[in-house]
């Protein structure tokens, strides 16, 4: 047999092809119509609508106009005048300008443009067909400004005009993005008519504003709930402006309008995120209103991953998603009315954990934590023998096989969830932290890979095609450091059971070397009660903001779990709680704050290193436990610089085999 002749697609075809890509349905073309009408700055926008803009779909605009020696050329692909050079395509402040709305259009479409822009004395008339203009423009009268009449869209595409729905869908499409364009410009006024109807089926006044607009179009039921909040991010450089609805109001159906850097778009996993806020406030299958606006660096978002340009990814999406989610939940939780229904929502047995805490929950001391060999430390095993009795027996590997410990022993409950920190103090160091993060450090930790431990304070990870050694101390001091202060008030507590008395673990503490005790410091006995009574006036601030519980009678009952399945190295309490005693600010607020968390920090960063088994458990929590929490939550700070060098690279290595 012959083999079949291999034929290269008629142009117009390929163009065709590619346009239906673009241009699935009236409302891709409506979206990218809308977009330039506003771009060419108008301030009236109308729509005419006929058979779910099928037949019909035409937007006159109030705007710049097209320039009478460009209407030759607009319709042709990759023409624009937003852009000309590749690299614009990064640098531009808006996004979506690629030149090919028009020149698609024409390719599944008629289209006609008729256009005046100030300067000219008259407007002109173009058609088009398959990319190129039909004839010379004409002159004729008109306003300043654009109108743009697709007809008969996919007359040359039988079979997508036939696998659309219904024509009230299709119109339902169109209403929905002019409705969600008309929220984001409320400077615009917009019309939306079918035509031969005498009322507008949608109407936006000029200079109205967001929520007016919202309640002119979704009603006053949303309006009347909305919640605003614009936030600000200095670290990851976005601004997020937004109006959601409180928790009192709920609907069957989802909505989410989305704009990143002006363009509507959409992405799942934001909406995910705020979705899960809400989940734990509205009924099962219920949600919210909500609106977004999204101003991004043009050059960290990649809008060409999807022709119609609908779906978008940026970069450090998932710290973006989570800092607006947290934010969503702490303005759902500042509104009053909101308040009370939170606490109904807190009746017992209410679930009041997210995934993440809710798998803490589970989790248990693991056994060889508390084994000691140095002198003062065995006197901590002896003094913390019972805990240990509960251990025999149990052999260790890694803390996923490690048998639980009685449930007795040690426990992880899960704080009551977010509370708003309304401290000036700590917002304060959130934002000192925030500045000092180094975006360079952040963008190697984002996808680093564990490579191995050196040693207690070393480990090596790679990062494409780099290999780093790193402190890891430094790294997880800082890691737990920040925990803290963006935990505050809201920190998960692991339980001590039974409780640790207080006296018993300063008087261990003064024996241990790390507190350098001479009998000219005074009577062991006096110093530990002193230091007892500080810690257990001072207590209400730490079971509060920190989740370290001392009860009154000075019994050590929980201390904060800082990151899930970290457990700090109970080796280290007593003089951790020496250091609480004699090292933390009591007096004054910021200061108090600042040195509880630098000493807290300090305590879980470290260790345990001295035995084969110990080493084996502390290994894997470097892996499983701090790595994961590195590219997680760490804000680096750029000091941590000095504590990352690169070892090596392949391209160097591949230099060195080259000469081998
Ligand atoms: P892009 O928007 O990516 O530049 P389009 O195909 O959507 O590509 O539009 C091509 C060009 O036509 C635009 O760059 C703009 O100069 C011009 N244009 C289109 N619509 C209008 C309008 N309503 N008012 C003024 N100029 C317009
Ligand atoms: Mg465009």
């Amino acid at each position: 047999m012959e083999p079949g002749v291999i034929r290269k697609l008629d142009e117009v075809v390929v163009n065709r092809i590619a346009a239906g890509e673009i241009i699935q349905r009236p409302a891709n073309a409506l979206k990218e119509l809308l977009e330039n009408s506003l771009d060419a700055k108008s301030s009236h926008i109308q729509v005419q609508v006929k058979a779910g803009g099928l037949k019909l779909l035409q937007i006159q605009d109030n705007g710049t106009g097209i320039r009478r020696e460009d209407l030759a050329i607009v319709c042709e692909r990759f023409t624009t005048s937003k852009l000309s050079r590749f690299e614009d395509l990064a640098q531009i402040a808006t996004f979506g300008f690629r030149g090919e709305a028009l020149a698609s259009i024409s390719h599944v479409a008629h289209l006609c443009i008729q256009t005046k822009t100030a300067k000219e004395k008259c407007g002109y008339k173009a058609t088009y067909s398959d990319g190129k203009l039909l004839g010379q423009p004409k002159p004729c009268a008109g306003n300043q400004g654009t109108i743009i009449s697709i007809e008969d869209l996919f007359y040359n595409m039988p079979q997508r005009r036939q696998g659309l729905r219904s024509l009230a869908e299709e119109f339902q499409r169109l209403s929905d993005v002019l409705a969600r364009y008309a929220v984001h410009n409320p400077h615009v006024g917009f019309t939306l008519r079918k035509q031969g109807d005498a009322q507008p089926a949608l109407r936006t006044p000029v200079a109205s504003s967001r929520s007016e607009n919202i309640r002119i179009i979704y009603g006053a039921a949303i309006s009347k709930e909305l919640l605003e909040f614009s936030h600000r991010d200095e670290v990851f450089k976005f601004e997020a402006d937004c109006l959601i609805t409180q928790v009192n109001y709920s609907a069957k159906k989802s909505q989410m309008l989305l704009f990143i850097n002006q363009r509507l778009v959409e992405s799942i996993a934001l909406k995910a995120a705020v979705d899960s806020v809400y989940a734990t406030y509205l009924p099962r299958g219920h949600h919210p209103f909500v609106y977004m606006s999204l101003t991004l660096p043009p050059q960290n978002l990649d809008v060409n991953v999807h022709p119609t340009k609908h779906e978008v990814h940026f970069l450090y999406q998932d710290e973006i998603i989570e800092k607006i989610k947290q934010q969503v939940e702490a303005r759902l939780l500042g509104s009053n009315s909101t308040r009370t229904f939170y606490k109904q929502l807190r009746l017992p047995g209410a679930p009041d954990l997210d995934e993440t805490q809710a798998a803490d929950k589970t989790q248990r001391i693991y056994p060889k934590e508390l084994v000691r060999t140095d002198s003062s430390e065995q006197k901590i095993d002896k003094f913390l023998a019972p805990l240990i009795k509960i251990e025999t027996g149990v052999s260790f590997s890694s803390p996923q096989e490690a048998s639980p410990l009685p449930e007795e022993s040690f426990r992880v409950t899960v704080a009551k969830k977010s509370r708003e920190v309304r401290l000036s103090s700590v917002l304060d160091m959130r934002v000192r932290v925030e500045r000092q993060c180094s975006a360079q450090v952040r963008s190697i930790l984002k996808n680093i890979v564990y490579v191995g431990c050196v040693d207690e304070f070393r480990s090596l990870f790679q990062q494409e095609t780099r290999l780093y050694i790193c402190n890891t101390r430094s790294f997880s001091e800082e890691l737990f450091y920040q925990r803290l202060i963006y935990q505050f008030q809201n920190l998960s507590e692991i339980t001590i059971n039974p409780p640790l008395p207080l006296k018993e673990l300063l008087m261990l503490s003064l024996d241990s070397e790390a507190a350098g005790w001479t009998p000219e410091d005074g009577d062991k006995a006096e110093l530990a009660a002193s230091a007892a009574e500080v810690l257990i006036k001072k207590a209400p601030i730490m079971r509060e903001y920190f989740g370290l519980r001392i009860s009154e009678e000075g019994n050590v009952e929980s201390l904060p779990s800082l990151v899930a399945q970290h457990r700090p190295n109970v080796a280290h309490l007593p003089v951790y709680l020496l250091r609480l005693a004699t090292d933390v600010d009591w007096e004054h607020e910021a200061r108090c704050f600042e040195t509880f968390c630098r000493e807290t920090a300090r305590f879980y960063s470290k260790l345990d290193w001295r035995e084969e088994s110990a080493g084996a458990h502390s290994r894997w929590t470097t892996e499983h436990v701090l790595f994961p929490a590195f590219r997680k939550y760490l804000l680096p700070p750029t000091r941590l610089k000095e504590k990352i060098f690169e070892l090596t690279n392949l391209p160097t290595l591949y230099k060195v085999f080259e000469r081998c």
